[in-house]
């Protein structure tokens, strides 16, 4: 069988186990849920920060663009004097002034002349073939898109928006545009920035305009990253792509009118991570908080419960093994527990008084079964009836009559008063003995109490019973007790002869006789009522 503590203890552990399993789990997956969603909020709020941002920036960088490109002096420079050329020149000084997040304004022409100021170009500068030059023609009649180049001369990477400029009859004469230096946007882009999200803008073609590590400049981001092309048919939304085998979450937003895809992302991993550790810690302190709350409930159960039950265990086996002075003295917080000990010593009692009865009535049963009588040997009553109804069932069965014959010492009180009880006990003795000399072997002596004996005789007639009787009454009469004085008896005798004289009766019938007989005068025989046998 079980131990009822380790049973408990063991419960106790599977329930703490299972407990840090489920709220573990529980609480990591909410905890992630939750840290993930943050983390794609995160990437939303901030790539519609950056944005929202650089739509400001280029815009007015554009109005500016098609401003300058209005003005005749810019349109027409090669073919106007040198005052006028310097007004254009006063121009682009005034913008650049007034918009410190320009780096260059400037117009290149056909002729190969360039209009720009504190600038002195390397020999043989050529602006035709410069990517502005030729992103403007490209996209003619429109202000280009933005195209990210080096200087030639300070290597700055920087992004132009450039425009094609038309003489009056609306041919090209060359290109307006102003620069702003990639660094200036990034730097503006980290103020917005935190952890280690990062921003990309890219052309829809996928080519790379701005974003923090140079080497990817001019790259493009579609192929550079096996990014379907179809995610940006979308104004905006997730994706996701593998940089270095390094899952990167992203999200995207289409600046309409610059044809921009401003793309915020995030390495999954630097995610992933902190979550990670936060869930080991949450963990670590629900395994903490269940092993406290375990261990307090076991030593709640051990305390209140077991303590007491162990109590009440020993006491019971005490009780059992009949202790009861080892049992201890005990509170029993719950009142099943009292209740249970109350029982159990209310069915001990009940045992103990139970057992007493069966041993009080084994006692008596031995007593009666004890078959002879102290003083005198003989038979006593218990065994005289056991033997006068074995008697009588063997007359049922043979049909063989016997005698039974009663008979009382006479005056038996005197002798106890004149010469004493012990004397008197002696004359009993000598009488039993007596008797036991006189009557036949196969007949059966027993007192029947006091000074009263009884004989049975098997197989005897009445007759023959008389004749045994007399014999004894006058071997009694003529005995020599040592006293001077007779001592006689008085005999009742009874043949059993019919199967229909219950034990009762027969009793009844032979002690009526024997009363006769001391009514007759005592020293007699009386074999019925009325009759005397005394000399028979
Ligand atoms: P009765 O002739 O009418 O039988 O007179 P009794 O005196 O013999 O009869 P009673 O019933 O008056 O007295 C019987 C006496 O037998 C009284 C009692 O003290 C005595 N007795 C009974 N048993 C014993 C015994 O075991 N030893 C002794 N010494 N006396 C006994
Ligand atoms: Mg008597
Ligand atoms: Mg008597």
């Amino acid at each position: 069988m079980k131990s009822l503590k380790k049973e408990i203890f063991k419960r106790t552990i599977i329930l703490i186990l299972l407990m840090i399993s489920i709220f573990g789990i529980l609480t990591s997956l909410f905890f992630y849920q939750y840290r993930i969603k943050n983390i794609y909020n995160l990437l939303k709020t901030k790539n519609s920060d950056v944005s929202n941002f650089i739509r400001a920036y280029f815009k007015k960088f554009y109005i500016e663009v098609e401003y300058l490109s209005r003005l005749r002096e810019v349109r027409l420079a090669p073919f106007l004097n040198e005052k006028e050329r310097k007004r254009a020149l006063y121009a682009f000084k005034l913008f650049q002034e007034i918009d410190k997040d320009i780096n260059y304004v400037y117009s290149g022409y056909k002729n190969k002349m360039l209009l720009i100021n504190n600038y002195t170009p390397p020999p043989g500068f050529d602006p035709t073939i410069r990517p502005w030059y030729r992103a403007a023609i490209k996209s003619f009649p429109n202000i280009s898109q933005g195209i990210p180049y080096r200087e030639i001369k300070t290597k700055e990477w920087l992004v132009s928006i450039s425009k094609a400029l038309v003489d009056d009859r609306g041919k090209i004469t060359g290109v307006i545009s102003i620069d702003t230096s990639i660094n200036k946007i990034i730097k503006k882009l980290n103020e917005k920035s935190f952890l280690n999200l990062s921003n990309f803008i890219i052309r829809d073609d996928g080519l790379i305009i701005v974003c923090h590590n140079k080497l990817n400049l001019n790259k493009n981001f579609i192929d550079e990253y096996n990014v379907e092309r179809k995610i940006f048919n979308k104004s905006n939304g997730f994706f996701e792509y593998y940089k270095n085998h390094v899952k990167i979450l992203a999200y995207f937003t289409k600046l309409k009118n610059l044809g921009w895809i401003v793309i915020t992302v995030i390495d999954k991993n630097t995610v992933l991570l902190p979550i990670i550790k936060k869930i080991i810690f949450i963990f670590l302190i629900v395994s903490i908080i269940s092993v406290i709350l375990g261990i307090f409930y076991t030593r709640i159960i051990y305390k209140e419960i077991l303590s007491s039950l162990d109590i009440l265990h020993s006491n019971v086996r005490e009780i059992v093994n009949g202790n009861v002075e080892n049992i201890k003295k005990a509170e029993y917080p719950f009142k099943e527990f009292a209740e249970i000990k109350e029982n159990i010593e209310n069915l001990t009692k009940n045992a103990l008084y139970k057992k007493n009865k069966e041993l009080q009535e084994l006692n008596a049963l031995l007593k009666k079964m004890a078959l002879t009588d102290k003083l005198t040997g003989l038979y006593n009553r218990y065994k005289f009836n056991e033997e006068l109804k074995k008697e009588m069932e063997r007359f049922k069965r043979y049909n063989n009559p016997f005698c039974l014959i009663m008979f009382d010492i006479d005056n038996f009180k005197q002798v106890n008063d004149t010469y004493g009880h012990d004397m008197g006990d002696k004359v009993l003795k000598e009488i039993a003995k007596i008797t036991t000399q006189t009557i036949r072997k196969t007949d059966i002596a027993s007192r029947w109490g006091g000074e009263e004996f009884m004989i049975i005789c098997p197989n005897t007639f009445l007759k023959e019973g008389i004749q045994t009787a007399q014999r004894l009454r006058k071997k009694i009469e003529s005995h020599n007790f040592g006293i001077d004085r007779k001592v006689t008896i008085s005999v009742g005798i009874s043949e059993y002869n019919d199967e229909n004289i219950k034990i009762d009766e027969l009793l009844k019938d032979v002690d009526d006789k024997l009363y006769q007989a001391k009514k007759m005068g005592k020293n007699t025989v009386v074999y019925q009522i009325n009759l005397i046998a005394k000399y028979l």
